[in-house]
């Protein structure tokens, strides 16, 4: 089993460089039959000095490709360097940061969007194939709440949504309403259940009850499987909640989305997928014949350097360096929440949780726009959302809260 260890910044330099070594090089070796090379070398320095000191950016030049899924058995043996850091980074996220047990496939997506489709992908051709459901027979369950991109995945694999209202005040789910929806659906023809519990919401940061959906679905007969989002939570939530069961220890739970470019600060394109053994393969396309291990994943060619940024950051702090630094988000956010309680505001805070969400009434059109609070919908906002990032310091949120303290002042008189 692989375990998570901070590492020095010259162990990881050595690891990453090992790695490359380990790939194809294209200026050394005669490699001819794959429409792949280094990145231009008119437009990016190949040997810059400091290239020797930066393992990512060295990563990016080399560009290795990293199409397919390396949990599976046999990769494109071109870039088995730095796959194996894929690998490595897939075992931690779902075996340290999720506490699952045993080996798990997954890869790094282009985000959570592309992972939340993968997930649904999985499941709808596991229903058809293992059950010989119909497509009108499946359908995705999830919340108002939910990401947008769940809609985004029912239209291109041409599914149905039933989303369940969440409480105006603490954006929960209740048991009564998930048992009403599943009957509704039911009622129309409904089977099969791909069920989407969040970790953390975009808007509002808040989690959901998975047992409130897995008894409703249990107790109704239907046929189902749970994806968790955590998208945007994935990276904190386990850290701040430890004792959560919104996990792989949760045997309910069969796959989870992480995005890494979120609150782990990793490039754009760091999406991650994850998703218990023997299920990836329903997403199997046999048709990719020229790449070597076939093809798991929803995307094609990605970049390899994706991959060990995020390993790169995960190595630099640890499990416990990286617990310090929610630690320090919970921390500002708990003061930020602690100046609205003292002016009797109302906001919704998830425990836990680094996102403030106000009700639009309480603040400035002007106010949300100055500091680049979001809405929940830009044509009618009824909240506005503060998250607490790493650049948020309490010294940036007391303009903020003096200017939400004129706009309060002004109300009382
Ligand atoms: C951001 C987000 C997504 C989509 O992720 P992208 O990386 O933008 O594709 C999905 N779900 C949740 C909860 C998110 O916060």
């Amino acid at each position: 089993m692989v375990t998570w260890k901070k590492l020095s910044p010259e162990a990881i330099r050595t690891r990453v460089f090992d790695a490359l070594q380990q790939n194809v090089n294209y200026y050394e070796e005669n490699i001819i039959g794959i429409p792949a090379s280094h990145l231009d070398d008119k437009v990016f320095y190949q040997d810059a000095p400091f290239l020797s000191n930066a393992p990512f950016l060295s990563t990016l030049i080399h560009n290795p490709n990293h199409i397919g899924c390396h949990t599976m058995g046999k990769s494109e043996s071109f870039f088995k360097g730095t796959q194996e850091i894929e690998k490595e980074l897939i075992a931690i996220c779902a075996g340290e940061i999720l506490k699952g047990n045993g080996d798990f496939d997954g890869y790094v997506a282009s985000g959570g969007t592309e992972a939340n489709m993968q997930a649904i992908w999985v499941y709808r051709n596991y229903f058809m194939k293992e059950f010989g459901a119909d497509i009108r027979e499946i359908c995705i369950l999830c919340s108002f709440d939910a990401h947008y991109s769940s809609s985004k995945a029912a239209n291109v694999l041409n599914l149905d949504v039933a989303s369940v209202p969440v409480r105006e005040i603490d954006r929960s789910i209740s048991p009564e309403l998930v048992v009403e929806v599943i009957e509704d659906q039911k009622a129309v023809g409904k089977k099969y259940f791909i069920t989407i519990a969040n970790m953390m919401t975009t808007m509002f940061g808040s989690v959901d009850d998975v047992d409130i959906y897995t008894e409703a679905l249990k107790r109704s007969g239907v046929h189902y499987r749970v994806h968790v989002d955590g998208a945007y939570g994935g990276f904190f939530y386990p850290f701040s909640t430890p004792e959560t069961n919104l996990n792989f220890s949760n045997p309910e739970v069969s796959s989870i989305t992480l995005d890494a470019h979120k609150m782990l600060q990793a490039p754009y394109g760091t999406g991650i997928f994850l998703i218990r053994k023997h299920l990836i393969q329903y997403a199997n396309t046999k048709e990719a014949s020229y790449v070597e291990g076939e093809d798991f994943t929803l995307i094609g060619s990605r970049s390899g350097a994706n991959a060990i940024a995020v390993w790169m950051i995960l190595m630099t702090y640890g499990p416990h360096g990286w617990y310090e630094k929610v630690l320090v988000l919970l921390n500002r956010t708990d003061w930020l929440c602690q100046r609205l309680d003292e002016m009797g505001l109302v906001y919704f805070r998830q425990e836990g949780s680094n996102i403030v969400t106000i009700k639009s009434d309480q603040i400035s059109e002007e106010t949300a726009l100055r500091y680049g609070l979001v809405p929940d919908n830009h044509s009618a906002p009824h909240w506005y959302k503060a998250v607490i990032m790493d650049h948020v310091t309490i010294e940036k949120l007391e303009p903020l809260v003096a200017d939400i303290q004129k706009i309060h002042n002004l109300k009382d008189t």
